[in-house]
């Protein structure tokens, strides 16, 4: 089982509020903010409270799995036109750098040359 909150993980930082991050969705599961580093016109980061490492942790939690899916959808079509790439980037040879499980949305525009 995951640790609920890990203090040296800096997306657990974030949900707690000890870094800043530009907010676009929060609820009692999940929160959202902006990549840091954009690569579309919409890059939100949608990240569950709970520290968990990856997605396939999150498999085992499928209501909060749905969820993030969900708020992604949400934001995409709040943000963007409705249309989305949702990535969990699994392990440091998929290029995860943050071991605290979060779906990238990429929206806003045509994907479909994308370089994720
Ligand atoms: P990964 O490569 O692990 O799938 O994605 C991590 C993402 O988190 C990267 O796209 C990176 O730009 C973003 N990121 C890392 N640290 C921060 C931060 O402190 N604030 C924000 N807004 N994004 C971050
Ligand atoms: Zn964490």
């Amino acid at each position: 089982a995951a640790a609920p909150s890990d203090p040296d993980c800096v997306f657990c930082r974030i949900v707690a509020g000890e870094i800043p991050a530009e907010r676009v969705h929060e609820d009692d599961q999940v929160i959202a903010f902006r990549d840091q580093a954009p690569k579309a016109p919409v890059h939100v980061l949608v990240v569950p409270r709970e520290h968990h490492r990856d997605v396939l942790e999150l498999v085992e939690h499928p209501e909060l799995l749905a969820h993030v899916t969900s708020v992604g959808g949400t934001i995409a079509a709040d943000l963007g036109d409705g249309d989305f790439r949702l990535i969990f980037n699994t392990g440091a040879h998929a290029g995860q750098t943050v071991f605290h499980v979060h779906a990238h949305v990429l929206a806003g525009g045509s994907l479909a040359e994308g370089e994720m």
